[in-house]
């Protein structure tokens, strides 16, 4: 679906999308202030990966509700600069380590993010994001046990592979390379599920598991590759913006902080729910109209350059929400432009200088 489709829908006052506009992104309502968290909330929360781009969200929203949140992170692709600000917080701790390592942490939930999620970034050392995915499972599902705590995965879309089925369901088993450049992600997240689904079934752990679609915002690494960051800062900075392939594959993006309202969701969602559960937006783009969009709104000089297309990349990506919706009462609610102007103003903010502006 296109954005003008998906606006004509919604003028039509279609139910689904209708909803999808104007519904609260909670069917649990989660409380708003710490102060209206009850004392049998479960309270301790961890977060791995939490000094990367969502995972850094997600702790500040879990920290605005009134949760102690621990952050573990070994820093590969995260930073300091992510969670800085909420160094000193009083509920607020941060802890190094790699996931791929067991850890002995007293915590109620666990929202297991750690994982590189740019394809530069998880080729850089495949074996490495395998061992992520799949030893990082393993540890936080047997800590999850230990604990009898709630744990939630972040999956990704990438378990469809290059998908034969669109818009994705959830019900779709995908369509994946298991000895391609992209294996070690789409497999080592295939197999995290695996084990998910494996400890849900063989001892009744309160499994969620999220599959995260494209996700895009403020704290994206400048340099991590990604389509979103890398158009924008090449539109800010006067480079040429790197188109691979025809630029006619899709994607649909999500919003940041409509994704950790979704993954917060699922995790308050009360009942047994292992999913999985599909979390995007489902507007879907073509990678040239999102170039034409970095540039219009960055008001930038840029051209495009075309380059070739990585090897496996999906050529359509775009995801059925109506699982969320209709267990969770989620829909992502901002829309793409709005999205990337919060995006484009945090990066002429960080990058040191910039060529044009919006
Ligand atoms: P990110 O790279 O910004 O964050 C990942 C974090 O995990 C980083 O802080 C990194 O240092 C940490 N990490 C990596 N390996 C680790 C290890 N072995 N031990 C401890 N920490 C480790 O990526 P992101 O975009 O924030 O993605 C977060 C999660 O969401 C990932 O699991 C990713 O697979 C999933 N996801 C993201 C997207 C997206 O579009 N951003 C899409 C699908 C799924
Ligand atoms: N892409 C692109 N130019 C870039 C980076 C990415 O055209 O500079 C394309 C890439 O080939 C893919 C899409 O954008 O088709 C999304 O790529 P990204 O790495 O952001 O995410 P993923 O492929 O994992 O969805």
């Amino acid at each position: 679906m296109n954005e003008q489709d998906f606006r004509a829908l919604v003028e039509a006052d279609a139910p689904l999308f209708s909803k999808i506009i104007t519904c609260r992104p909670f069917s649990v309502p989660i409380p708003e202030s710490p102060m209206q968290l009850s004392s049998n909330v479960e309270r301790r929360v961890l977060v791995t990966g939490g000094a990367g781009f969502i995972g850094s969200h997600l702790c500040d929203r879990l920290l605005e509700l009134g949760y102690d949140v621990l952050c573990v992170d070994n820093m590969f692709t995260g930073s300091k600069r992510n969670i800085e600000h909420l160094m000193g917080h009083s509920r607020f701790e941060l802890l190094r380590h790699d996931v791929t390592l067991p850890l002995y942490v007293e915590v109620d939930q666990i929202y297991n993010l750690a994982c590189p999620a740019s394809p530069v970034h998880y080729q850089h050392d495949p074996v490495q994001t395998t061992k992520t995915s799949v030893l990082g499972a393993i540890n936080m599902l047997g800590l999850a046990r230990r604990l009898n705590a709630r744990i939630l995965q972040a999956s990704t879309s990438e378990v469809y592979g290059d998908p034969e089925q669109h818009p994705q369901t959830e019900s779709y088993w995908g369509h994946v390379n298991p000895i391609g450049p992209r294996s070690c992600y789409d497999e080592g997240k295939r197999c995290a599920e695996t084990l998910f689904f494996d400890y849900h079934r063989q001892h009744n752990l309160d499994v969620r598991v999220a599959r995260i679609f494209n996700t895009y915002g403020p704290r994206m690494h400048p340099d991590d590759g990604r389509v979103v960051s890398n158009f924008v800062v090449q539109a800010l900075t006067g480079a040429d913006l790197t188109l691979f392939g025809t630029g006619a594959q899709t994607r649909s993006f999500c919003f940041v902080r409509d994704m950790v309202e979704g993954l917060i969701a699922l995790m308050e969602y009360e009942g047994d729910q292992p999913g999985p559960v599909n979390l995007g937006n489902p507007v879907e783009f073509s990678m040239r109209e999102l170039a034409e969009k970095a540039v219009a709104l960055t008001g930038s000089q840029s051209v495009f350059v075309s380059k070739p297309l990585p090897e496996d990349d999906p050529k359509q990506r775009q995801p059925d929400i109506s699982k969320a919706h209709d267990l969770l009462g989620w829909a992502p609610s901002v829309h793409l432009e709005e999205g990337l102007r919060e995006t484009i103003a945090y990066f002429e903010k960080i990058l040191p200088e910039t060529t044009s502006h919006a």
